[in-house]
């Protein structure tokens, strides 16, 4: 049943998008075409990874992308595929803890490319977990700590995603929107990132009634720099199904498009410290 539900889901995206969520003024912006990326998933199976290389892959290819697809992370010891990529999706819970695991080479071959202008996008715990790296959160702008609330009260709960900033490609002509029945990252997060949505937390408390999380804004999407590399991450995703909402997906892959173009112009100055006086 759920591979007939993702099929039906990667036949109306692949139909309907990108016609009917871009807007001219974005036609013109970041592009895959011709781009070489690499696709990274597994980890925690409830995050749906394989699935997410059968959604997100058709989509790429037919943005021009040419997509190689891994199961583990011994492509990042390979300095020639590591060079000539544009962007690495990774899409791979608990990167250093699972099995397979991210290795020390693997995790330097990754911080080269990156330095080099590859990017490095995702979404969710694919790319924001909280693997006991504090160089790979660095990284990636943040690391997940929780999503407060037991699963029956996810089941019926909702949050919206707020755009932040309004002005950016990823964002630009993007409403609020909501997210019904899933999980919403609370995450500590490197105040100099640029966000670009937020959420609230309106409903619960963490760990226990000891502690107060209510009224708590939380960024919800940022993109940054690592060398020349560019960032983008997003932390909606924990169900695929996300991913037919129009803003969620729009924003997703504007996030990769734009992260693969780090190598083809100069670096965009993002640190965007908010407690600057
Ligand atoms: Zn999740």
């Amino acid at each position: 049943m759920n591979v007939f539900k993702n099929f039906i889901l990667t036949l109306l995206i692949f139909f309907f998008f990108p016609f009917t969520s871009l807007s001219q003024k974005n036609l013109h912006g970041p592009s895959l075409n011709g781009k070489k990326v690499i696709y990274v998933y597994g980890g925690m199976k409830g995050h749906s990874p394989k699935e997410s290389v059968n959604l997100f892959v058709p989509i790429l290819e037919k943005e021009g992308a040419s997509v190689k697809v891994f199961d583990n992370f011994s492509v990042y010891e390979d300095e020639k595929l590591m060079n000539e990529a544009d962007l690495i999706i990774q899409i791979f819970t608990d990167a250093f803890t699972s099995d397979p695991r991210m290795n020390n080479d693997q995790f330097k071959g990754l911080r080269k490319a990156l330095v080099n202008g590859t990017g490095f996008a995702g979404w969710h715990g694919g790319l924001g977990d909280s693997s006991p790296n504090p160089l790979y959160h660095f990284i990636v702008g943040g690391d997940f700590v929780t999503h407060p609330g037991e699963l029956k009260e996810m089941k019926t709960a909702e949050y919206e995603v707020k755009i932040y900033d309004k002005e950016d490609y990823i964002t630009n002509g993007i409403s609020d929107f909501k997210i019904s029945g899933s999980e919403q990252y609370y995450m500590m997060i490197d105040p100099n990132v640029k966000v670009l949505a937020v959420s609230e937390f309106k409903l619960n408390n963490w760990p226990t009634d000891e502690n107060e999380i209510k009224g708590s804004f939380m960024p919800v999407v940022w993109k940054k720099n690592y060398g020349k590399g560019r960032v983008f991450y997003s932390s909606i995703g924990h169900y695929l199904r996300e991913f037919e909402i129009p803003e969620v997906l729009t924003m997703q892959m504007r996030g990769f498009r734009w992260a693969s173009e780090g190598k083809y112009h100069p670096k965009e100055n993002l640190i965007s410290p908010i407690y600057k006086k």
